[in-house]
């Protein structure tokens, strides 16, 4: 059984991002929009500063309290939007109730959605046209490409369909060929589809929810759950019953989790390339 070790990919990319900023000699910037007080997202937030530092760009997050006009928000990433030194601008989620996360997240131009979650970007995907890609979902292609594990023709099934990471992945999926099955929580004898499958992508988000009679013999276990349980983080696959079964696997942590990031880093490079024509 091979490990899919995503620190290792995640390295691999961030040196060629230094590399390429450094031969452009350029610094891009993000901004990160943060919206009320949320202490795992402060967490996520330092990582994305600490990672756009080490690779040389500038990061800045602005910070609102939850009482602000949504308004406020939205006149402020407009004037994002139109700011030259900002290559990247994205919405820190979960939002607190009361604001529209959709609406916040459509403010963002699509050149400058570093997320890849607008709308327009969504649908560029669907059609297989050149877009932002969602960073979850374009990172665990990296990791298959990096691994050499061929899609094309490949049975692939992914359990949940958020729009976050099950929709963009079935589609990146599709436009590489794979023939793709959707789950989700109203779908029927479930480990029958999952048994199926050449490559088994789970995003469920309940801990070790695969389990070894749900997965074919010599598949590929992809598995981007994050689940918190007693200060410990647990995958949404069951890693060691399922490990002498199949061909490979991300672990949980150190599989999905570390590219999320750096396909961000990825997506703020490409923003700028776009928007300077380079
Ligand atoms: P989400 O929005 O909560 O979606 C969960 C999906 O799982 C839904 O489509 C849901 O179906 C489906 N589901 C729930 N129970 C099910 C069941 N019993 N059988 C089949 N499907 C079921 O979650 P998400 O944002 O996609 O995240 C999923 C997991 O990935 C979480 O643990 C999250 O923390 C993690 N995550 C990790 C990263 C990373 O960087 N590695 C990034 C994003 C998310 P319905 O649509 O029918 O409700």
């Amino acid at each position: 059984m091979k490990v899919l070790d995503g620190k290792k990919v995640s390295l691999h990319i961030r040196e060629e991002i230094t590399k390429e900023i450094n031969k452009l000699n350029i610094r891009p910037k993000m901004v990160d929009i943060q919206i009320g007080e949320n202490p795992a997202s402060d967490i996520y937030i330092a990582g994305k500063e600490k990672a756009a530092n080490q690779v040389g760009m500038d990061f800045e997050c602005i910070r609102y309290s939850a009482d602000t006009d949504e308004d406020e928000i939205i006149k402020k990433i407009k004037e994002l939007n139109n700011d030259k030194s900002v290559n990247g601008i994205f919405i820190q989620s979960p939002v607190p109730n009361g604001f529209d996360e959709i609406k916040l997240m459509n403010t963002v131009i699509p050149e400058k959605d570093v997320d890849g979650l607008t709308y327009l970007n969504a649908g560029m995907l669907l059609n297989n046209k050149e877009s932002m890609i969602s960073c979850t979902p374009n990172g665990i292609m990296q990791i298959l490409k990096f691994y050499k594990i061929d899609v094309e023709s490949k049975n692939v099934v992914i359990v949940g369909r958020s729009n976050l990471v099950g929709k963009p992945l079935m589609n990146l999926f599709i436009n590489a060929n794979a023939t793709v099955t959707l789950c989700h929580s109203k779908t029927k004898n479930l480990d029958k589809i999952t048994k199926k499958a050449d490559i088994l992508v789970a995003a469920v988000g309940k801990k070790h929810f695969i389990t070894q009679d749900m997965v074919k013999r010599n598949s590929v276990i992809i598995d981007v759950g994050i689940n918190r349980v007693d200060g410990k983080v647990y995958g949404d696959v069951d890693y060691d019953g399922v490990k002498d079964k199949v061909k490979a696997i991300t672990p949980v942590p150190g599989g999905v989790g570390p590219m999320t990031i750096t396909m961000l880093l990825y997506n703020v490079l490409k923003a700028y390339k776009i928007q300077n024509k380079i």
